[in-house]
């Protein structure tokens, strides 16, 4: 089964999210769940989530992704910064229990100078005070393009964070299909090499959820430019290899490329129609 949608605006809430993504072709989709580049969230309304829910059930929805905002930072260099990593996400966390059993997305970080290695410890300590054992929501580190100070570039800091989180079950991983190219995992030439490194260093079945995005730059170029599927340096035939390789399979698969709702929704049908 193909679950693919996109990325939609959270902010008429998530029925309007359901019925919108059911009209262009998605049987899933992602979404901020706040502010992506301030912080704030509107309160979360109990009846809407419930509309959502059946929604989601009649039409055969796979898992949703929701994306924290971009301002947050657990490994910053700044305790302000650090402190709104915890209570957005704290907060973030429960309010995901209103559509139990998602996926949370988050970027690791970017350390700012302070190093990798101090940078992972920040990560691990920010998660290891918000995840609760009861909760039902699946914290994912998104793979990064490698920009800057950021973490999460390779696969072996990645682990490195997963190795340090005391409750596992409820962490994964989301790879996006730009940024591992940006980061120099050849996907357009050794899709199974780069799998194969994945599975060898964090372990598949931690993979939880795909981003697919085509990159403007070429692989190694570390600059996180999504591009339209076809449009970019990975090309429609790695994207369409990424969304039938048999240890996808199954997966979500959220469009971040550059569209609005027609676009998505023609990309949304071509991916349809090349998926075996
Ligand atoms: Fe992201
Ligand atoms: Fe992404
Ligand atoms: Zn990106």
């Amino acid at each position: 089964m193909l679950y693919i949608g996109c990325h939609l605006s959270s902010v008429k809430g998530f029925e309007h999210m359901g019925k919108e993504a059911v009209r262009i072709g998605a049987n899933t989709f992602q979404f901020f769940t706040r502010n992506p580049r301030g912080g704030g969230a509107k309160a979360i309304d109990p009846e809407d989530a419930k509309r959502f829910l059946t929604l989601a059930a009649e039409n055969g929805f796979g898992k949703l992704v929701a994306h924290a905002p971009y301002t947050l930072n657990p490994c910053s260099a700044t305790e302000k910064v650090r402190d709104f990593a915890f209570f957005a996400m704290e907060d973030d966390m429960k309010r995901m229990e209103y559509i139990p059993g998602n996926y949370y997305n988050f970027h690791p970080g970017s350390h700012v100078g302070q190093g990798t290695e101090q940078g992972i410890a920040l990560i691990i300590e920010l998660l290891n005070r918000i995840i609760k054992p009861e909760q039902q929501t699946t914290i994912l580190l998104e793979t990064m393009a490698g920009k800057g100070s950021e973490i999460g570039g390779r696969f072996e800091e990645l682990k490195a964070i997963i190795d340090g989180v005391h409750h596992q079950d409820k962490i994964g991983v989301c790879l996006d299909t730009c940024h591992v190219s940006d980061a120099g995992y050849d996907i357009i030439n050794d899709l199974d090499g780069v799998l194969a490194q994945f599975d060898s260093i964090i372990g598949l079945q931690k993979l939880c959820a795909l981003h697919i995005n085509d990159s403007l730059n070429p692989v190694g170029a570390r600059k996180d430019r999504h591009a339209k599927i076809g449009e970019g340096h990975l090309g429609t035939e790695t994207i369409v290899k990424v969304i039938n390789h048999p240890k996808l399979k199954g997966l979500p698969c959220i469009l971040e490329t550059p569209n609005e709702l027609d676009g998505y929704a023609k990309e949304i049908e071509m991916l349809r129609s090349a998926y075996k």
